[in-house]
């Protein structure tokens, strides 16, 4: 093992430390028993699944101790790596990429030399382009560290939080925030939830289902600053008015999150020259080669040619699994593999967990559901029927 790497040049380097490169890693093991692989991840923690930040782990169910599924969040057992010979370099951002030497350099001064690179650094959240946006207190969630962070702030009931986004991050938080006790508003520019995803009568539903629990909304106001209290952190937030000629508000609050996208690392995949689509994606054939040789893509950073669908661009966890097939087989010398990727979103929203493929189209009216109520147990679903 590691032979590679002895000799300068590691045989399958993964840039990103999140799902799509602790899969790919998964899958090269058990394509090549012989090969050193290497990720080098910006994180600190070992790759970790993120849908429990929003939910089980932000409401304290769950710790970190064990992967999904058996208590915990992380996709391997952690002696995993070691007994499958897959290092991980923690806490090392890759600075630079030379796709002509095959290099790659780390922010600590480390150079890496390839024979197949694969990039999966995903993305990082957006911030709100407003006044007191940086102000304690407000927050964004991308990270484990952003979740530890988060769960301090709720683990008080009665906090007033303030959700900033109607989509999956801001609507999972406050669900789990409701059901941690907090006071919940809702705030989007957008005037239903959920807008440009589901079609109106799931957004229907769902603004419904948070209004019934406790949370109010509004809808169709932007935010247009976050103002500090007397002690220096966020104490409320302003939103203009729906219409014209209507007062601006200012609704207190303790907590701020901000769920409102993100912006994909794909910044050395641009300095290095690869082709990139919309919204900076990267562009990957269906096997999730780069326009450059011996460069693959994977995860939330790609635009991949769907058999369906065209072009697809697709931030979601069933995605980053589904292509580890594919770009855990990138090097060449694996016949046989065929590109494949993931459409399902999903989400949980306290007891209501829904999914679909891609997006639900707006052709879609008929919400079917088993037992929706509102607890801690997933009893109930709602699924989309065109
Ligand atoms: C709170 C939350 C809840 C979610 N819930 C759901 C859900 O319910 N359903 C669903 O389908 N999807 C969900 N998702 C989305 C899903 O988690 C992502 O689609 C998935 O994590 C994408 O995996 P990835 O490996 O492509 O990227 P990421 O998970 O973002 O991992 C990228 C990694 O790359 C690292 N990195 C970045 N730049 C560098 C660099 N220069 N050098 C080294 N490392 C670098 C980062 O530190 C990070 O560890 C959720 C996401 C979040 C944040």
């Amino acid at each position: 093992m590691g032979a590679g790497r002895a000799q300068g040049t590691v045989d399958y380097l993964l840039l990103g430390g999140g799902l799509a490169a602790a899969t790919a890693a998964e899958e090269l093991r058990q394509r090549d028993r012989a090969a050193s692989i290497i990720i080098v991840s910006g994180d600190t923690a070992y790759p970790y699944h993120r849908p429990p930040l929003s939910k089980e782990y932000l409401r304290g169910e769950i710790g970190t101790e064990g992967t999904y599924g058996a208590g915990g969040i992380y996709v391997h057992p952690l002696d995993w790596y070691e007994s499958q010979h897959v290092e991980v370099l923690r806490g090392a951002n890759a600075a630079a990429l030379d796709a002509e030497s095959r290099s790659v350099l780390l922010a600590n001064g480390m150079t890496l030399h390839y024979r197949a690179l694969l990039l999966a650094t995903g993305g990082r959240a957006r911030r709100l382009p407003i006044p007191g946006a940086h102000l304690p207190g407000v927050h964004t969630l991308r990270s484990l560290a952003d979740a530890d962070a988060l769960r301090a702030e709720l683990s008080a009931p009665g906090r007033r939080l303030v959700v900033i986004g109607s989509r999956f991050i801001g609507l999972e938080v406050a669900a789990s925030a409701i059901m941690k006790g907090a006071y919940v508003t809702l705030v989007d520019a957008t005037p239903r939830l959920w807008r440009g995803l589901m079609p109106p009568a799931l957004s229907a539903y769902f603004q419904d289902y948070f209004t019934a629990h406790g949370a109010v909304l509004r809808l169709g106001h932007a935010p247009v600053a976050l103002l500090a209290g007397a002690d220096g952190r966020v104490g409320a937030v302003r939103i203009a008015p729906a219409q014209e000629g209507s007062t601006w508000e200012d609704i207190r609050c303790d907590v701020v999150v901000v769920g409102i996208g993100i912006d994909l690392n794909t910044e050395l995949a641009a300095e290095a020259g690869l082709a990139l689509g919309e919204r900076r994606a990267v562009l990957v054939d269906d096997r999730m080669q780069t326009s450059v040789p011996e460069i693959f893509a994977a995860g939330d950073i790609v635009t991949y040619p769907d058999p369906l669908a065209g072009w697809m661009h697709f931030e979601h966890w069933d995605h980053a699994v589904a292509m580890h097939r594919t770009s855990g087989c990138f090097w060449r010398r694996h016949a046989g593999c065929c590109g494949q990727a993931g459409g399902l979103a999903w989400s949980n929203i306290c007891a209501a967990a829904w999914r679909t493929m891609h997006s639900a189209p707006s052709t879609c009216t008929k919400i079917g559901w088993w037992l929706p109520c509102w607890s801690t147990t997933p009893a109930s679903s709602i699924c989309c029927a065109i």
